[in-house]
This record gives C-alpha cells, sequence and structure tokens, in this order.
C-alpha cells in the first residue's frame, strides 16, 4: 500500500480535549469549517465505516499544523485530513492544481523569458483570465521570476568552495532557485566567512509540498526518493548536512520524508537541517561571522511549519546576535496563504481573513522590515502590508556588508 494513503492509527490517542480545535485559524474565521477534531481523528472513526462520511469541508484544511502544535496526545491531525483527502477523495486532474504544484517545470519553463513572463503575470488582463478559467484569484499577486537562476549563478563561486576546510550541501529548492538566487547568494557569502564551503546537490527536485497540498502524491513520493538519494550522495562525498534555508522544504525533507518512505534513509533525513537551527549551533561554538551594527527595527514572524518543527528559537537566537538590530516578535499568527492554498479562488477571502490579526500587527508596529523564515509567509505579508520581508540570512549578510 502507498504510505501516503495508510491510516494513520494515532488518532486512537485522541482524549477529546479540543485543544485542536480553538488552535485552528480556518475554524476561527471560517464557519463551514468544523474543526481539526471532527476533521480529523473524530470524522476518521467515521470514515473508516464508510466513504460516505467523507465531509467536503476537509478541503478547507490548509495543512498549516497548528492542530498538532496543540495535541497534547500527538495525534496527527493535519496529516490524518491530508490523508483522508487523498483516500476518500476524487482523483480527478485539474489544471489549476497541476499549474500551482509544479514549481520545478514553472521555474524552469520561464528560463530566458522572466521579464516577459512578470510583466504578463502582473496584468489585469492575464489576471482576469486566470481568475475566470482556471479559478486562481485575480488579487493573488505572482512572485517575480529571476533572469538569473541561482545554480547558473552559482558556477561563478563553485570552485572556490573546495579551500574551505569544512564542506556542506544546499537544498535551495525551487524558489531560491528561480524566483530569490540572492538569498542563496547571501547563504554562501555568510557560510564562507564562518570557513564552510557551500556544495550544491548534483541535481534536485522540488521538495512536494506543493505537490501534497495539491494531490500529486505519487509524485511527491518519486521527488522524495529522488532527494533522498542526491542527499546520500552528498553526505558518502563528505558534506557534513545539508542545510535548506526554506522552513517548509526543511520541513518536508527532515520530518515528512520519513513517514513517506519509511524508516530506512532515517539517518540521511536526520543530516537534512533547517539553516537556522544549523547557524544557531555555530554560533554557540564560536563560529561566527564578523558583523556591525545594523540598527533597524524588525519584526520577526514564525511560520507555522517551523513551529512545527520547533525551530523558531533557533531563528531567534541568530537574530539576537546581530549587533544593533532592535528584534521584535510578532504574536504567533497564521499568515493566511499556506502554500497554494490562498491562491485558489474559493480560499483567498479565508486567506486574507486569516492573516488580517498579523497584518494588523505589522502594519501598527512601525518596523523597518518584517523578518521570516518562509518564502510563501514573505508573499502573502508583502502583498498584504506596507512592509518588505526579509529572510534571517539576508540580516546576517546585512550585517556583514556593513562590516567591510
Ligand atoms: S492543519 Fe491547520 S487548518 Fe488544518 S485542521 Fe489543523 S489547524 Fe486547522
Ligand atoms: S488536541 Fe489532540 S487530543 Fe485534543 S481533541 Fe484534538 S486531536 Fe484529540
Amino acid at each position: 500500500m502507498n504510505l501516503l494513503v495508510a491510516t494513520d492509527r494515532s488518532f486512537d490517542s485522541c482524549l477529546k480535549c479540543t485543544a485542536c480545535s480553538s488552535s485552528c485559524p480556518v475554524a476561527a474565521v471560517l464557519p463551514d469549517f468544523p474543526g481539526p477534531k471532527q476533521c480529523g481523528p473524530d470524522g476518521e472513526r467515521l470514515r473508516l465505516k464508510s466513504r460516505d462520511f467523507l465531509d467536503v469541508a476537509l478541503k478547507y484544511c490548509t495543512g498549516c499544523k497548528r492542530c498538532e502544535v496543540a495535541c497534547p496526545s500527538d495525534v496527527q491531525i493535519s496529516d490524518i485530513i491530508a490523508q483522508a483527502k487523498v483516500k476518500y477523495g476524487e482523483d480527478k486532474f485539474r489544471l489549476r492544481e497541476f499549474l500551482l504544484s509544479h514549481t520545478d517545470l514553472m521555474g524552469a519553463l520561464t528560463r530566458g523569458s522572466a521579464d516577459l513572463v512578470n510583466k504578463l503575470t502582473g496584468t489585469s488582463v492575464v489576471k482576469f483570465a486566470m481568475d475566470k478559467t482556471l479559478g486562481i484569484d485575480r488579487r493573488r499577486q505572482f512572485p517575480a521570476y529571476a533572469r538569473q537562476s541561482f545554480r547558473s549563478w552559482y558556477k561563478q563561486v563553485e570552485e572556490k568552495q573546495h579551500i574551505y576546510a569544512r564542506q556542506i550541501s544546499y537544498f535551495h529548492g525551487c524558489y531560491v532557485n528561480f524566483n530569490a538566487p540572492e538569498l542563496g547568494q547571501d547563504l554562501v557569502t555568510v557560510l564562507n566567512a564562518m570557513d564552510i564551503g557551500v556544495k550544491l546537490l548534483a541535481k534536485e527536485k522540488c521538495c512536494g509540498v506543493p505537490l501534497v497540498a495539491n494531490g500529486f502524491h505519487k509524485k511527491a513520493r518519486s521527488h522524495a526518493e529522488f532527494n533522498t538519494r542526491a542527499c546520500h550522495t552528498a553526505l558518502k562525498q563528505g558534506s557534513e548536512c545539508i542545510v535548506s534555508t526554506s522552513s517548509s522544504c526543511a520541513h518536508m525533507l527532515r520530518e515528512d520524508y520519513p513517514a513517506m518512505l519509511g524508516q530506512s534513509e532515517q539517518q540521511v533525513h536526520e543530516h537534512i537541517i533547517f539553516i537556522t537551527r544549523f547557524l544557531s549551533h555555530e554560533f554557540q561554538l564560536g563560529n561566527k561571522p564578523e558583523m556591525k551594527p545594523v540598527r533597524l527595527k524588525v519584526g520577526y514572524h514564525s511560520p507555522c511549519h517551523l513551529i512545527r518543527s520547533r525551530g523558531v528559537l533557533h531563528t531567534l537566537n541568530i537574530l539576537r546576535e546581530i549587533p544593533g538590530l532592535e528584534l521584535h516578535q510578532l504574536d504567533s499568527n497564521c499568515c493566511g496563504i499556506a502554500g497554494t492554498y490562498g491562491f485558489k479562488k474559493e480560499n483567498y477571502t479565508t486567506s486574507q481573513e486569516i492573516g488580517q490579526p498579523l497584518f494588523d500587527q505589522i502594519e501598527a508596529g512601525e518596523f523597518d522590515y518584517i523578518v521570516t523564515d518562509c518564502e510563501t509567509c514573505k508573499m502573502q505579508i508583502e502583498m498584504s502590508t506596507s512592509l518588505q520581508v526579509l529572510h534571517p540570512v539576508t540580516l546576517l549578510a546585512m550585517g556583514m556588508s556593513r562590516g567591510k
């Protein structure tokens, strides 16, 4: 049986405390959504009796995993809901879901025509057409594609990486490769200043987060197998570990791949680390880049998947090491975009309502920048507020450039 659709028996541990329901951002704004307890453990017991008990409202779950963080009994609520959508749902190809989820294919297709694609996806005519024909909400802004991919830029610095005694590998993900190569460049700058060389995996595929969210589970599994093999090779060739600058990719590679593939590759997955956890550990050992004061007031937004991975502490630790930085941790609110969820017409209003308390806090805070570890949180906050969003690694690189 496909492990992705195996029955998760953790629902047996439900204590019926409802802690999950009071932490669900969708249930808070959408009365039609029955909430995690009913969609997860309660619903699964019924669905096992008959698929007729499938509630169509399951589709409103964003997969944010805040219910799992709240659960005192370790019930894998979000996974139970995701599995139910696959096991009992319709297995129909949808063009919108295909286009939103095949991020590496879309990125590759825009090569050489990024300016044109950016211009077109920003026009009201194209937005209107996508809204009417595909169901992608016309109010949503698409991330811009970069003229040069990160992998192509990396060739300029590849040779130099061998001079460093220590080597780690970097899983850059689709966003850095096609949309934000400057973040990957900042990472190379920071790690090289710490006397660490950065290698790339021979090849990588999308981590699979958007594929799972849009029902392409078989493909997600084949990507998981491919990426795990690539990470395994990198470790064999001397990399200490594999780091990711995306909190969602890192969560998928480290936490979700073992469940998808079984525990046989557990040792590989344990060596995949979100970048701030790696940096925080290095800083504690005294390996820190030299930085001059960065006199900025920033608000830090913690992404849902990083909360689930228990990684927020590490990001705060490294931000606190930047001299002069005035750091404010924002209230723990979901931004509402949940990957591709907020792009869909039927979810747009829910998505924005979920994020509103966060947007209000950001606008009231008189910050210079917002900082977060997740690329889709960045998209949502930049679209919905007047503030620009930086990655923690970019702030570190800013401190170093001020130090030159
Ligand atoms: S994953 Fe998020 S949206 Fe889905 S039920 Fe849990 S808390 Fe609610
Ligand atoms: S928080 Fe966990 S134990 Fe409590 S109702 Fe929800 S699933 Fe059950």
